[in-house]
């Protein structure tokens, strides 16, 4: 491993790790460090939908949405086992947004932005489709749009998996803990989590990805003194056992103008999000308030006819949004679109700091950091990230159906779920994660829920899983099912592996 790259990455979030993929594919050095797992700050705690944003056209965003429009089907067709098409009921509520309104917002909607695959906006009669049935008597009318759906953590997974396949030195568990400019290179401290072992490296350039973290690593990283950028916004979702029986999301309006989305969850599951506050503390501490709670659960008693309550709440996850400060006075009006700056005088080499952003956007994001970085050295390579598929992604956007069925006659004891998880999580290497197994005995130890001793140790080796909270709630979500025995017999299972996985995975 080199010890001089050319671009140093803080922070292995989505934003990192797409610029981390997109840098190596074009022939550059690349270090990311990542303080904790992948994915572990705002990456894995989002609404999990790629989506032009259809709340932000009424805040005048159309440069953000109709970029985020387009980016839809290009991820939905470089990753169709973490994304895929979701259809939008929007009821229309007498009192709140007319309806005229509702149908403009969609027609815009439909038209700004490539829209090639995803089916069109329907007006829907609630009264008889199938999809007014778990609602009040009072939903009469209603729209049905299309968006998509990300697991938001393994795309990110699944980015520093090109990365590193591209040459890129992915480091899990290393904090940077100071960034020096020496001359016309950054000199960087990086410190080992888990030992406590420092080590320095050095890099033309650096990317400061940190996202929620961006301000407090130019502040304790760089020790620069500067007023804040971003505003911190924190997010809370609920996740309730399944609420109906049909596959579409609800986007439920407010009376306080905001919205919330009621979607299906890891097939058992109905999630129910999100709120939208200022938040001024360690991003890495954010949990959802009783406030909040009640606020979702009325939110989902204003539509659905079956009450929530309070004990129905299985789980909750709470993220910290980190948008650009642009003065808004309310928290959901501050602005969704990233930010890039650059810093950059003859006195010290550049540092391009990110500010906001969306999962949507992370590739765009990606290209414009690697124009500014391709002005520092001079070089113009071809945008090459739209049409590459991520690692399992090299099917038919419309075939996950159908690698199920390869899925399952080349294994035929599979469970019907089991499989359809592992199209979901793998693609196209769910074949050679199950190698040459030809029963559920060849996958090695069960630790519940078709949780095998072989994925596991996939984890360990290919996707940096190094406890049982990043298998459990990052590479997969069977921490909801799992119990605390189950969950303690894989940490210490993972952990007897520990050494082994750790070196087949830095290889
Ligand atoms: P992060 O994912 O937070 O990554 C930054 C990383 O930097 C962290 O992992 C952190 O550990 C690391 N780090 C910090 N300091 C250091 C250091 N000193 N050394 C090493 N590592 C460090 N977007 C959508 O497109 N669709 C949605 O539906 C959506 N819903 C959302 C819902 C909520 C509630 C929230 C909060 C956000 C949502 N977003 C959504 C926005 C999206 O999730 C974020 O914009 C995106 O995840 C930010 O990614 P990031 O890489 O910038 O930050």
């Amino acid at each position: 491993m080199p010890d001089r790259y050319d671009i140093f990455i803080v922070g292995g979030g989505i934003n990192g790790c797409g610029i981390a993929r997109d840098a190596a594919g074009r022939g550059y050095s690349v270090c990311l460090c990542e303080m904790n797992d992948l994915a572990s700050g705002t990456s894995s705690l989002s609404t999990k939908l790629v989506h032009g944003g259809l709340r932000y056209l009424e805040y005048f965003e159309f440069h953000l949405v109709r970029e985020a429009l387009i980016e839809r089907e290009k991820l939905w067709s470089i990753a169709p086992h973490v994304i895929w098409p979701l259809r939008f009921v929007l009821p229309h509520h007498r009192g709140l947004r007319p309806a005229w309104l509702l149908r403009l917002g969609l027609f815009i909607y439909d038209h700004m932005g490539g829209r090639k695959l995803l089916p069109a906006t329907r007006t829907l009669d609630l009264t008889r489709d199938l999809v007014g049935q778990p609602l009040k008597p009072g939903c009469r009318r209603g729209f049905e749009y299309s968006d998509c759906w990300v697991d938001d953590a393994r795309l990110v997974v699944l980015n520093a998996r090109d990365a590193s396949a591209r040459g890129a030195d992915i480091r899990t568990r290393t904090r940077v803990v100071s960034v020096r400019a020496e001359g016309q290179a950054w000199r960087i401290d990086l410190e080992d989590t888990g030992t406590g072992k420092r080590e320095q490296v050095r890099a033309r350039l650096v990317v400061n990805a940190a996202g929620p973290w961006v301000d407090a690593v130019l502040k304790d990283v760089f020790a620069r003194n500067r007023p804040a950028n971003v505003r911190l916004v924190q997010g809370s979702h609920i996740v309730v056992k399944r609420l109906y029986d049909h596959d579409r999301c609800y986007i439920f309006q407010n009376a306080d103008k905001r919205i919330i989305f009621a979607i299906p969850y890891e097939a058992d599951y109905t999630l129910i999000g999100t709120t939208d506050r200022d938040y001024a503390a360690d991003p890495g501490a954010a949990a959802i308030s009783d406030e909040e709670i009640d606020y979702l659960i009325a939110s989902a008693n204003e539509y659905f006819r079956a009450p929530l309550a309070r004990d129905d709440i299985v789980w909750s996850y709470s993220g910290v949004r980190p948008l650009f400060d642009d003065g808004a006075t309310a928290a959901q009006q501050a602005t969704r679109d990233y930010v890039v700056k650059t810093e950059a005088d003859a006195a010290a080499p550049p540092l391009i700091n990110i500010f906001g952003g969306k999962i949507t956007t992370y590739r765009r994001l990606a290209e414009t950091v690697m124009r500014r970085v391709e002005d520092h050295f001079g070089r113009r390579t071809p945008a090459w990230t739209a049409s590459a598929p991520l690692p399992g992604g090299d099917f038919a956007a419309t075939g996950a159906a159908e690698l199920r069925a390869r899925l399952r006659a080349g294994h035929p004891y599979l469970p019907d779920d089991l499989a359809a998880r592992l199209v979901r999580h793998y693609g196209t290497e769910s074949l050679e994660l199950l190698g040459d197994a030809a029963s559920l005995q060849d996958l090695g130890r069960h630790f519940g829920h078709g949780l095998y001793a072989r994925e596991v140790a996939w984890l360990m080796a290919r996707e940096w899983a190094a406890d049982a909270e990043d298998v459990a709630w990052r590479r997969t979500k069977l921490g909801l099912k799992l119990s605390a025995e189950e969950m303690t017999e894989l940490a210490a299972w993972m952990q007897a592996r520990r050494p082994q996985g750790a070196a087949a995975a830095a290889k």
